[in-house]
């Protein structure tokens, strides 16, 4: 097969973890007998050092003509000052409305030979870890309508949280259908004690409940949502949020894991476009200095093969080599932890370590 891959390195470690992440993607074409054109594009603040904006018009395109969008990291520091309407943020909101990224897939697994990283040790995960968190993205509070105003002679500022019925419905459904193919339980997390956006969201979630009868359904509020994640994260299967708290939650749920640098996302449109990134930021503290993580940008490599391709053997393929890597004791430095036994690489030979384990 030939697929082709606009890839968006971006800024900090972003041109670091994707580099490696490329290196395994070539690997599986070797192996499986496929080709992966990639077509590299600017984006956050190193597009806004060459053309004055965080994505130009003719990268949004290239970004739309494409099997597959690729994603390191965007900003950092050297671009906090700038107005926020150019700042490198503001292209991935570009991105994820103009390819109609509506559904954020984020699964947050434990990988047993990181147990030792997590914050709650055996405590809270003694059941194991696996979850996948589906965050709405293209609507909600960070969409909706904001204005800064004056009112009794002082400033005053609002963000309009709006949702529709057919925004939740859709979201909904890629929910119910990835609990289908998991454990089949969905918790819905909303604040339907207090927002009407959120009454709304549960009327549909249980209209949705009703038709897919198969799927074990419950509510949850946000913050008891926070609360059971530190308590007993492993009673989730399949959490789905609106936008804003999906964005929270699913920080908070990485951070169970042992580190930011091992988790992976998808983030899908209707179509099989997707695009695909580790859930972390630039990191610019740590930039330039090849001793980031790359492997939740290769796990996101993996999912775009599984959700954009089809390959399902090939995903397999490289969560295997991943989980081996690990297996034989090879770790970035944010997840070697106190353990003397550990053997401690940088970025570029973890990269190469998980090519090895795929031959
Ligand atoms: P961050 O995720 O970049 O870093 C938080 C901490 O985690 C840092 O200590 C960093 O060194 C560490 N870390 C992150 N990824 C790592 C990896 N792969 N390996 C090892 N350690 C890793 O979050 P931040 O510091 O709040 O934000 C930095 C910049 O990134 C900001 O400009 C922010 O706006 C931007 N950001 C971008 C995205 C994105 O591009 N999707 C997401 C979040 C933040």
């Amino acid at each position: 097969m030939n697929k082709k891959i606009t890839v968006l390195k971006g800024d900090g470690i972003g041109p670091e973890i994707v580099d490696e992440a490329l290196k395994v993607l070539d690997k599986i074409g070797e192996k499986f007998g496929h080709t992966f054109d990639k077509d590299f594009v600017d984006i956050g603040g190193a597009s806004i050092d060459k053309f004055g904006v965080p994505i130009t018009d003719e990268g949004l395109e290239r970004c739309k003509n494409c099997d597959s969008v690729l994603l390191g990291a965007v900003g950092g520091p050297k671009w906090d000052v700038i107005d926020p309407a150019k700042r490198p943020e503001k292209a991935l909101l570009k991105v994820r409305s103009e390819l109609g990224l509506f559904a954020n897939l984020r699964p947050t697994k434990m990988f047993a030979q990181l147990k030792g990283a997590s914050p709650l040790k055996e405590t809270g995960i003694k059941d194991g870890l696996d979850l996948m968190m589906v965050r709405e993205l293209t609507g909600g509070i960070y969409f909706g309508e904001h204005k800064t105003f004056e009112q009794n002679g002082e400033e005053a500022a609002s963000d309009l949280m709006f949702y529709s019925e057919h925004e939740i419905e859709r979201i909904g459904r890629v929910a119910f259908e990835t609990a289908r193919k998991r454990g089949k339980k969905v918790h819905s997390v909303d604040k339907a004690n207090v927002l009407d956006s959120s009454k709304l969201w549960r009327k549909v979630m249980h209209r949705l409940a009703e038709e897919y009868s198969d799927v074990e359904y419950s509510d949850i509020l946000v913050d008891n949502t926070a609360m059971q994640l530190i308590r007993n994260p492993g009673q989730f299967d399949v959490i789905v949020t609106e936008n804003m708290f999906g964005d929270i939650l699913s920080d908070e749920a990485s951070m169970l894991t042992g580190s930011i640098g091992m988790m992976p996302s998808a983030s899908l449109s209707s179509s099989t476009l997707g695009m695909y990134e580790p859930i972390h930021g630039s990191a610019p503290d740590i930039a330039g200095m090849n001793i980031a993580n790359p492997l939740g940008t290769i796990l996101s490599v993996a999912m775009m093969l599984r959700y954009s391709f089809d390959m399902i053997e090939e995903a397999d393929a490289v969560e295997k080599a991943v989980d081996e890597v690990l297996t034989d004791g090879y770790r970035t430095g944010d997840i070697a932890g106190k353990d003397e036994n550990v053997k401690k690489v940088t970025c570029s030979e973890m990269g190469d370590l998980v090519c090895s384990k795929l031959g």
